[in-house]
Order: C-alpha cells, then sequence, then structure tokens
C-alpha cells in the first residue's frame, strides 16, 4: 500500500510537470458501470492522464441530480485500478476533502460556486492543512479575480503545495454564444500574478455545447495554458447532468488529435503566446473604445435635445475647429498623425451629427 500511494505520488508529480495534462470524465458518476466503461474508453484513447467524475454535485435548482456521493467513491478506485488513470474529484465542504481523501483521490477540484464563498473554501482549506494532495481551483462564476486569488491563498496558506487553477468562464446576464464567457483576459492575468502555477482549461462548462468545444480548447493552447479538462460521457444525450456539452470518449480523441499543440520549439510557442495575449489586450482595448464611443454619442443626444429646444443649428463651425486642434495637440503627444486625427474625428462627428439629426427631427 505504503508504495502505491508513493508511484501515484511520483506519477502525479510527472503528470504535472508535464505538459499539457488532459482530464477527462464524466460531468456526474452515475452508475457503477457508466463509470467504469467511460474509464475504460477513456484510457484506451492513450491520451487522457486523468478521470474526472463529480460525485457531489452542487446544481442550481433542487430536484435535479445532485450526485452519488460517498457511494461512488469506489467506483472510482475501481475505474482507476482497472484502466491505471488517476482520479479528480470536486470537493466543496471539509467532508467531502475527508471522504475523498480515505478513497485514496488523487487530485481535488474546488468548484466554481464554492470558490465564492470564502467560508466553504476556508472549510476545504482547513481539512486539507498537512495533506499532500494537489488541489485545482476553479475561478469563482463571476469575473472576480481576488476571490480567485484568495482562494489559491487560502490552501497555500495551510500547506497545500500543488495548487493549480481551472478557468471554465464567467456566468453573466444574458450570455449568449457561450455558456460561460471566457473573458480570457481574466485567465491571462492569473498567469500574470502566478507565473508558476498549472493553468487548465476546461472548454465544457464555457461553452455549454458541443460545437465550440474545439475552437475554445484549441485558443486556450495558444495561449499556452497547462491543459484541458472536458467532460465526457458513453452516452451524452442521456447524461444525468450537462448533457449538451459532454463528448463521447471516441469524440474527444478526434478532438484531441486535430488540436496544433504548437510546441515545436520555445521560442515559438513564447512568439504565439505574446501576441495572442497582446491580441487579447487589444480586444480588451477596443471594447473600452467602443463603450466611450457609445457614451460619447449619449452626450451628444443631450446636446442635441438643449439645440431642439432653444433652435439652435447643429453644426457649429468654431466648436468643430475646437474639437479638432485639441485633439490634433494631444495626438501629437501620443505619437498619433495629423491625418489619423482628422479621419477618425470626421467620422465620429459625422455620426454625432446624425444622431442630432434624428432628435432635432422626431
Ligand atoms: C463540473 O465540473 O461539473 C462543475 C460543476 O463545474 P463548475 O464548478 O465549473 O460549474
Ligand atoms: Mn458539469
Amino acid at each position: 500500500m505504503q508504495t502505491e500511494t508513493q508511484t501515484m505520488k511520483a506519477l502525479m508529480q510527472e503528470k504535472w510537470n508535464k505538459r499539457p495534462l488532459i482530464i477527462s470524465g464524466p460531468c456526474s458518476a452515475e452508475t457503477e458501470d457508466q463509470l467504469v466503461e467511460t474509464a475504460t474508453r477513456l484510457a484506451k484513447t492513450g491520451k487522457v492522464d486523468m478521470l474526472r467524475a463529480g460525485i457531489w454535485k452542487p446544481r442550481t435548482k433542487p430536484g435535479l441530480f445532485e450526485g452519488n456521493g460517498i457511494v461512488a467513491l469506489p467506483w472510482l478506485a475501481k475505474a482507476k485500478q482497472i484502466t491505471g488513470l488517476a482520479t479528480t474529484v470536486e470537493v466543496a465542504t471539509g467532508k467531502h476533502v475527508e471522504d475523498a481523501l480515505k478513497f485514496n483521490v488523487d487530485m481535488l477540484w474546488i468548484g466554481a460556486r464554492t470558490t465564492v464563498n470564502p467560508f466553504s473554501v476556508q472549510e476545504v482549506a482547513d481539512a486539507l492543512r498537512g495533506v499532500d494532495v494537489p488541489v485545482l481551483i476553479k475561478n469563482p462564476i463571476h469575473p472576480d479575480l481576488e476571490l480567485w486569488s484568495g482562494a489559491i491563498e487560502r490552501l497555500q496558506k495551510v500547506g497545500v503545495k500543488q495548487v493549480g487553477m481551472i478557468h471554465r468562464g464567467f456566468s453573466s446576464y444574458g450570455n449568449t454564444e457561450f455558456r460561460n464567457a471566457p473573458m480570457w483576459h481574466l485567465p491571462i492575468e492569473m498567469k500574470r500574478r502566478y507565473p508558476d502555477m498549472p493553468l487548465i482549461c476546461d472548454p465544457s462548462h464555457i461553452c455549454g455545447n458541443r460545437s465550440s468545444l474545439q475552437s475554445v480548447a484549441q485558443k486556450s493552447i495558444d495561449l499556452d495554458f497547462d491543459g484541458l479538462m472536458l467532460e465526457s460521457h458513453i452516452d451524452p444525450d442521456n447524461a444525468w447532468s450537462d448533457a449538451k456539452q459532454q463528448v463521447t470518449p471516441e469524440r474527444l480523441l478526434e478532438m484531441l488529435t486535430d488540436l496544433v499543440w504548437r510546441h515545436e520549439s520555445t521560442t515559438e510557442q513564447e512568439f504565439i503566446t505574446a501576441l495572442t495575449t497582446l491580441r487579447e489586450q487589444i480586444n480588451q482595448v477596443d471594447d473600452e473604445l467602443l463603450t466611450l464611443l457609445g457614451q460619447r454619442m449619449k452626450l451628444s443626444d443631450k446636446i442635441g435635445e438643449y439645440k431642439k429646444n432653444n433652435n439652435i443649428t447643429i453644426l457649429q463651425t468654431n466648436r468643430w475647429n475646437d474639437i479638432l486642434e485639441r485633439a490634433f495637440k494631444k495626438g501629437d503627444a501620443l505619437g498619433l498623425t495629423k491625418e489619423f486625427i482628422t479621419k477618425y474625428f470626421d467620422a465620429v462627428h459625422l455620426e454625432s451629427i446624425q444622431h442630432q439629426n434624428k432628435i432635432m427631427n422626431s
């Protein structure tokens, strides 16, 4: 037993340091047969390092399948014994941690709904005091990096040495394209804060569907993530939770085979990462510019109302000259040419006139 534990530790250490780490398995451990068959088919792909399965499921509404709990832990142990795959489960309480460790689960993860709650994270951390097990922390459901960092700090404070992060996207009202918006600049910021900490992407919970899994997984690889957690199921459509986003182990193999792992040379990887990171920042700046332009037009609308009420023309040449002169001066200091400033302000001014025109004539 002693040797087996040591071997598993050594394996974990090796996997932990070897990138990319591929974690897969069902959203929920439903039955022993389902779990063992999933694990067997995953092991056959030869590309999966670890088996995941939820056994305590935090569900939004009561009445949904909330996991089999402790009964499912021996199933995980059996799947590991048959396939050799290391195992990982989600823990949300101190009791979960104790139970999972009793059954020699190799790695634990803290779910997005737990990361939001410092009391829960602290309870999990207290149960981990003095225990040498790797723990991955999912981002909180809403985009709050301080909470994510706070959870990391709580685990580090009790002495957990192998801490990693899982990016599973952020929930917000009206998310459409994704179940949880990836907001890539946020995990990028976490990479900056914790350069030595593994960062895994969970495309399944970001997408919420099967069709965009591949592109999200690829994007995370291009951003130099250290691995993937992807949900898989022997019969995805009939899964007891997250049916829409799970894939069969065989489909998973196709996806993993099609991914481009840009690892030919370190310098190239560095280049790709730097480029993608900069592009993410540009997207961010563009979003901010658009928001500001929207605000500018709202101000212009207000002026339109005043002009209408006071019977004043839309165009006032002096004001327009002032705007341009101000912009030329400021632009010059920022390295922007007069030509660009003129084109840009012409477009903005024209749009503004159209807005006011609408107001005047409504
Ligand atoms: C899960 O991994 O099945 C899960 C519940 O994920 P999350 O915590 O990201 O919602
Ligand atoms: Mn799930």
